[in-house]
């Protein structure tokens, strides 16, 4: 690549092009990685989906916050499904087909048309950072030439078992007919002793190899090797023994997260403002916040499954009488979309909306980074998600696990398991359970996980300090993309 030059004859930065996958999860933590590249200077096209654009102006002041950036813009495509497409429950996945057969061609177009999204004062893309699940994008930047970098929203954990579905299928231990949810699996290196078949991501609970989820699974992730590079949004002290397996097939590879926490203390460094980079897609009520404030340290529970999963009326009534018999004060979030096929507004069930009136708070969407930094919260009940696990690490919050699908299952185990920092109710839905788990959490060994969770807490806040490693890992990350031009 060439040295280009300003009006002025200073040497113009590198440009890179984000393009996450349009998931509230991806595009939240890809616009915390955007907005360190651009305190250190970098040229940022971040390409988003219509859907999501329309939803960030909407929502949050994100677009106005970039605008303090000269060298960043957004750019927005179709993702190729109708506005009224659900993006929630296992339709979520029909993003990936659409991505690749409607969206891939268009930014092709729009890359040639926009040369490379070039101008005056901007070079051609010198990178792309794609996520980690568009395979289009590793075609596009062999044709084009332009060095890529996976950013993988997962964690370390769930991406390498994915990595070991080809040994996982060759031992036999992928199949409901051979084995049993509770046996032991031993293809995944570095989780031989305590990885269930039940443990596995849940793409892995298939009845035939040949099953389109789990090869699809399988052929992402093992793509990821076709790129120059891997961004993962994880710390080493969480996930070391996983990342060095890793590092066999991925030598580039930097650990550079949490993200939203390493975003807070680079903008604390610059004297910036250090507020919390709302992405959200649905309206965030911070009411609940002046909710929280009156009450006890420690005293609630937060509930929140995240942005794509869904359960049924039934499940709900589970988890609602759990919470109230395990005698705790609760927060509960409550998307418009999360009962199967009703209109919460109009279905919610009776008991619930007169039981939160009393104790309890529903909302909508949450600011969840601040709910699960905030005082009064003692545990978080979660799907598992990647964003909201590491935000609760974070946050020091322990957590009761019920994961949805995909790599929530291994996280639970993790949370559980290794880490100890909570407790893991998978495939279980039922409120006597959820009332133990909520007497077990925020009660009974109440501070035996809080002091795990407080020290989990202090290692992520070294890992993204000055000298620390994701710290460290994210000057690493800058200077390779800066070599590119050099
Ligand atoms: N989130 C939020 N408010 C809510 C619920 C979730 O801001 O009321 C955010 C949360 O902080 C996290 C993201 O939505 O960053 C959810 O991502 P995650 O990976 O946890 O789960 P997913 O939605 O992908 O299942």
């Amino acid at each position: 690549m060439k040295n280009l030059m300003d009006s002025q004859g200073a040497k113009l930065p590198p440009h890179v092009l984000i393009f996450p996958v349009p998931i509230q999860g991806h595009v939240k933590s890809m616009l915390n990685l955007a907005e360190m590249l651009c305190l250190s200077g970098l040229d940022i096209t971040f390409m988003v989906s219509d859907f999501s654009h329309s939803r960030l102006l909407k929502h949050t002041t994100v677009v106005s916050r970039f605008k303090q950036y000269p060298g960043f813009c957004f750019q927005s495509i179709t993702d190729g499904l109708p506005d009224d497409h659900p993006r929630t429950g296992e339709q979520v996945l029909d993003i990936l087909p659409s991505t690749k057969n409607i969206t891939a061609p268009l930014f092709k177009q729009m890359m040639i048309e926009k040369n490379l999204f070039a101008s005056e004062t901007r070079r051609p893309i010198t990178c792309i950072i794609a996520d980690g699940v568009l395979t289009f994008a590793a075609d596009l930047a062999e044709e084009k030439g332009i060095p890529l970098i996976y950013f993988r929203t997962i964690s370390a954990c769930s991406f390498w078992a994915y990595f070991c579905i080809p040994e996982l299928i060759e031992a036999g231990e992928i199949s409901f007919e051979g084995i049993g949810m509770d046996q032991i699996v031993k293809s995944v290196p570095g989780m031989e002793g305590f990885l269930r078949f039940r443990d596995l991501p849940s793409f892995c609970r298939v009845k035939d190899i040949n099953d389109p989820k789990l090869q699809m699974a399988e052929s992402v992730t093992r793509q990821t090797t076709r790129a120059q590079a891997a961004i993962f949004n994880t710390f080493e002290d969480l996930e070391r023994p996983i990342l060095s397996h890793i590092r066999k097939h991925i030598t580039n590879l930097f650990t550079i997260g949490p993200n939203h926490s390493h975003l807070k203390l680079r903008l604390t460094e610059t004297k910036a403002d250090n507020s919390v980079l709302s992405g959200s897609f649905w309206a965030e009520d911070r009411n609940c916040l002046d909710w929280l404030n009156a009450q006890p340290p420690k005293s609630v529970i937060y509930v929140s499954f995240g942005s794509i999963t869904v359960v049924t009326r039934e499940q709900i009534l589970e988890f609602w009488h759990g919470l109230v018999n395990g005698g705790q004060r609760f927060l509960w979030v409550m998307r418009p979309d999360t009962i199967l096929g009703e209109d919460w507004k109009n279905q919610t069930p009776l008991e619930l909306e007169e039981g939160t009136k009393a104790r309890d708070y529903m909302v909508e969407w949450a600011p969840q980074e601040e709910v699960l930094n905030h005082e009064a919260v003692g545990g978080f009940l979660t799907h598992s998600g990647w964003n909201s696990t590491l935000e609760s690490i974070v946050a020091g919050v322990p957590m009761i696990c019920w994961p949805y699908f995909g790599d929530q299952t291994i996280h639970s185990r993790f949370v559980s398991d290794v880490w100890k920092i909570g407790l893991d109710m998978k495939d279980t839905c039922d409120r006597k359970i959820i009332e133990r788990a909520v007497r077990e959490l925020m009660e009974e060994r109440k501070d035996e996980f809080l002091g795990r969770s407080e020290n989990m807490a202090k290692l992520a806040r070294e890992a993204v300090s000055e000298g620390g490693s994701s710290y460290r890992n994210l000057d690493a990350l800058i200077d390779y993309i800066k070599s590119m031009i050099i």
